[in-house]
């Protein structure tokens, strides 16, 4: 095969240009399709340009390379002659589909055109050689319709409308009804529209139709909707799209042709069983897009669900066969399970795409450790094969099952986990409303990709039609969003913001509640429990402790969350944020008698209340934490945050200060600051009122001593938003001075660490000079991320929401930084800060307690630089745990 710089990558007939490992450049489809050759499965030929060639297109204003033409004429040429078709040819036409194909999978987000080949002489050529009149001018009209649409810019509606008028006069209704001349007239009427839309002549030149859909396919990398995908998982806008031309096969050929979708495992259980729907004489659209209801692969699916309709393995037992075998092959080669596309055509059945399934976390999790017992790959693997944050759809709460419910309608349990909210039924209006803060469910007949906004910001995602492989279901199954699909009996009129259940409305803004995991609608708010861990996630975490070098602790203040951060298995509390112990409304009024004194006494007084208070909560977290460490930040936020805002509780507080209003709310005002968030904060709290962090340590040694011999295994002081070494210093008196009284005063030494947080780009740089007036003991520093990155970045964590989603969508962030550690600003000073304070003191212990503690990405950074730990809340202590995991396993694989 004579190679160019702009080559295209073949694939057919038991051979390949590429192959599986080659993603980065065919896309996941493309190299699959091309392994798949190579196996010797059933392929249709074809070839794929490559990434390589989007990135050209993009950075040259839409034109191709040179010679990529003559690349794509001879492998059409050579596509045709092992067919015995000519791209073009009057008599025996290759007709071909256009596809997308990226690095990773993002389903139905770029465009596609099928039956590319078809004009006004092909469309009789076509008939005759299938025999079949009819499905050929059908084949054509679908053609004009996607092309019209995708390459040209015709709306669809313009097509339906055609196609509506054209029934209305001719009275039929169905599309069964219409004939081959039908479908004739039809196609004229379409060439009208197209005409009347764009004032061009649809294109009847093949080499014209093809490089057309080429260019809208890589030009479809960049609309709105995968933009959106993109930034949801973290795709980045550089990798672009491959382009997959390959010969068409048809599923519409007749009683012996037929189309599906299948899982080798079920993909929401992760049983080890074939899954999944076909339809006979369709073409696939008709399966995904759920307006036809599917029909079962396997006879038991089909006796379970009380269908009539036949099973694929009792329609077509000899095809059924080879297709199971075809998925023993395909999962024994790529050693996971696969979603595969088929299409039969006239009793030959071909494959046409596979990728690794998209599965519930629990179904990970089962196949995983299936896959593990089985031999087929190791813990280590299977790890790498997790994906992190999908861990938060097992910690979706179920439904009470002792709940009384008023049961709305059934539909299938296409994503796990309940939700109860609002009933929505536009994606755009789902999102505004969660912009409010509203809980709600989208409803509609059924989803398609422009929706994905409103499918993100929903609690969950309820459809009138589809099956479970449906767009709805597949999108929510990704997004962790609980999916009721096909909830047939329930019909939705978008005109009048209404659906009906039966004899029963259901309107905008009512609440209902959809359990996913068994496909039930219930009207109104039914209570839910906490998730029960399976065997198979006990597993998943004995091996992650196994692969973790980094540990990961949970932010916690509560005894429940710390139970909670126990049982996914937190090394420790790396944060417990002792202000927010003050906010529980029986304390707030002392805590605002405290601010608000007007003297030593009134405070010391307040402070009194406070310290038992103080002193029984700690002491109840560490009998929780039992031997594991506690990390206690002594008070951190602007003090005006605990006072009444306005007039709320004026008159209660200035009753219990023994003040007029008028002078409280002077007070009040005086404490007022122009930026908060860089005022009167942090330790500095310590160096104006030394008394309240002495009250703090009080009751820290306090419930040390209640505790002793049961407490945490170790205790960690740890003090905010510090700025310079002699800040530690200065504290560090305050700290030992107490710490010396306590053992003088009450017989017991409390033994303890001092540490720093790192939250200012000063205390990063100097951490030399921090960790050396930490020294003398084992000292400590964790990066509070939130912190660094509003003062490194100068953006406000209070602020930034309003508009990072505009500097995201005009790509100036890939991620917010408030949820991936920003790396080139944020990250080089930890990597500095690591440096210098390890310089000074090398065993010193390294953690981060920000939010990014959770992210999987900035936890791969953490363990990148070595950090000891990371501390994130105890719902994504497991995901950080995989990532801490994964992040290790990776290191140690690569060469450097
Ligand atoms: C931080 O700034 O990252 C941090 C953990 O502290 P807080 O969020 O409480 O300011
Ligand atoms: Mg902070």
């Amino acid at each position: 095969m004579g190679k160019t710089n702009w080559q295209v990558y073949r694939f057919g007939n038991g051979s390949a240009d590429g192959n599986a490992s080659m993603s980065d450049l065919l896309g996941g489809k493309g190299a699959n399709l091309a392994e798949m050759s190579r196996l010797g499965l059933p392929v249709p030929p074809g070839f794929t340009l490559s990434t390589e060639v989007c990135r050209y297109f993009n950075d040259h204003d839409g034109q191709f390379p040179d010679d990529l033409r003559d690349s794509v004429s001879e492998a059409l040429r050579e596509m045709g002659a092992g067919l015995g078709t000519g791209f073009g040819d009057q008599d025996a036409p290759l007709l071909v589909s256009v596809r997308s194909g990226a690095r990773a999978s993002m389903p139905g987000m770029m465009d596609t055109v099928l039956n590319l080949g078809l004009n006004d002489k092909t469309v009789t050529a076509l008939a005759a050689h299938a025999g079949d009149a009819r499905f050929a001018w059908d084949s054509y009209r679908r053609f004009i319709q996607m092309y019209g649409d995708v390459v040209m810019g015709v709306s669809q509606d313009y097509f339906e409308e055609a196609l509506d008028d054209y029934k209305l006069e001719h009275a039929l209704t169905g599309d069964a009804d219409l004939e081959a001349d039908d479908w004739q007239a039809v196609v004229g009427r379409y060439l009208d529209v197209v005409t009347r839309e764009t004032d061009l002549a649809f294109p009847q030149d093949p080499a014209e139709q093809i490089w057309g859909a080429i260019a809208a396919v890589f030009r479809s990398w960049n609309n709105p909707r995968a933009i959106t995908y993109r930034q949801l998982h973290n795709i980045p806008d550089d990798w672009g799209t491959a382009v997959t031309v390959q010969a068409m096969v048809f599923g519409n050929l007749g009683d012996t042709s037929a189309t599906g979708v299948a899982f080798t495992r079920n993909p929401s259980t992760g049983e080890n069983e074939v899954y999944g729907e076909y339809l006979p004489n369709a073409q696939g659209e008709d399966v995904v897009a759920g307006l036809r209801t599917p029909l079962h692969l396997t006879r038991a699916a089909r006796e379970d669900s009380g269908m009539t309709e036949p099973a694929l393995e009792e329609y077509m037992p000899e095809i059924f066969a080879e297709l199971v075998q075809v998925f023993a092959d395909l999962e024994e080669h790529f050693g996971d399970m696969q979603d595969v596309e088929f299409t039969v055509q006239q009793g030959k059945l071909f494959i046409l795409q596979t990728r690794s399934g998209k599965r519930t976390v629990r179904a990970a999790m089962k196949i995983a450790v299936d896959m593990v017992a089985a031999g087929q790959i190791d813990d280590g693997e299977a790890l790498l094969r997790l994906d992190p944050i999908s861990f938060e759809q097992l910690l979706h709460p179920s439904l009470d099952p002792s709940a009384q419910i008023d049961m709305l309608c059934r539909g299938l349990p296409a994503s796990p986990g309940a939700a109860s909210g609002k009933v929505c039924f536009s994606a755009d209006i789902a999102e505004s409303q969660a912009a409010r803060g509203e809980d709600v469910i989208l409803v509609r007949m059924e989803t398609s990709p422009e929706d994905i906004h409103g499918m993100y910001a929903a609690r969950a995602i309820l459809t009138s039609r589809g099956g479970m492989t449906s767009h709805a279901a597949v999108v929510a199954r990704g997004l962790g969003r609980p999916c009721v699909s096909g909830a047939g009996e329930m019909r939705i009129d978008y005109d009048a913001q209404l659906a009906r259940i039966g004899g029963r409305e259901l309107r905008e803004g009512d609440v209902i509640t959809i359990d996913g995991a068994s496909g039930r609608v219930m009207l109104g708010q039914v209570p839910t429990l906490e998730p029960e861990l399976s065997g198979d996630f006990g597993t998943v975490m004995s091996w992650t402790e196994k692969h973790q070098r980094m540990q990961v602790r949970a932010n916690a203040e509560t005894t429940e969350e710390a139970a909670r951060a126990r049982r996914f298995g937190a090394a420790g509390i790396g944060l417990c944020r002792t202000e927010h112990m003050f906010f529980n409304p029986a304390r707030i009024l002392q805590v605002r008698r405290m601010i608000l004194a007007k003297d030593g006494t009134q405070r010391a007084e307040a402070l009194a209340a406070l310290e038992p208070e103080q002193r029984s909560d700690f002491a109840s977290l560490l009998l929780v934490m039992a031997d594991l460490p506690v990390t206690i930040r002594l008070l951190d936020p602007p003090l005006h945050e605990f006072l009444p805002k306005v007039e709320d509780g004026l008159d209660e507080i200035s009753a219990l200060l023994g003040e007029t209003p008028d002078t409280v709310r002077e007070r009040i005002h005086a404490l007022r600051e122009a930026n908060p968030m860089l005022g009167h904060r942090g330790s500095r709290l310590a160096v104006t009122a030394p008394e309240i962090y002495a009250m703090q340590l009080r009751a820290i040694f306090g419930a040390m001593q209640d505790t002793d011999g049961k407490g945490a295994g170790a205790v960690e002081i740890m003090l905010p938003l510090i700025m310079v070494a002699d800040e530690i210093t200065h504290l560090r008196k305050l700290i030992d001075g107490e710490a010396s009284a306590w053992a003088a005063k009450h017989g017991f030494t409390p033994e303890f660490q001092i540490g720093s947080m790192i939250e200012v780009p000063g205390a990063a740089l100097s951490a030399d000079k921090l960790a050396h007036a930490l020294s003398g003991q084992d000292g400590f520093f964790s990066f509070g991320t939130n912190d660094l990155t509003q003062t490194t970045l100068g953006l406000s964590r209070d602020d930034a929401g309003s508009f990072m989603t505009n500097y995201m969508g005009a790509g100036l962030f890939e991620t917010d930084p408030f949820t991936t550690i920003e790396r080139d600003s944020v990250g080089a000073l930890m990597e500095i800060a690591a440096q210098r304070a390890r310089g000074v003191s090398p065993s010193i212990k390294l953690g981060l307690c920000g939010e990014h503690g959770g992210d999987p990405v900035s936890v791969t950074f953490c363990d990148a630089i070595g950090l000891n730990y990371v501390s994130c809340s105890p719902f994504r202590v497991p995901i950080a745990r995989i990532a801490a995991a994964q992040a290790n396993l990776l290191r140690n694989q690569s060469p450097l």
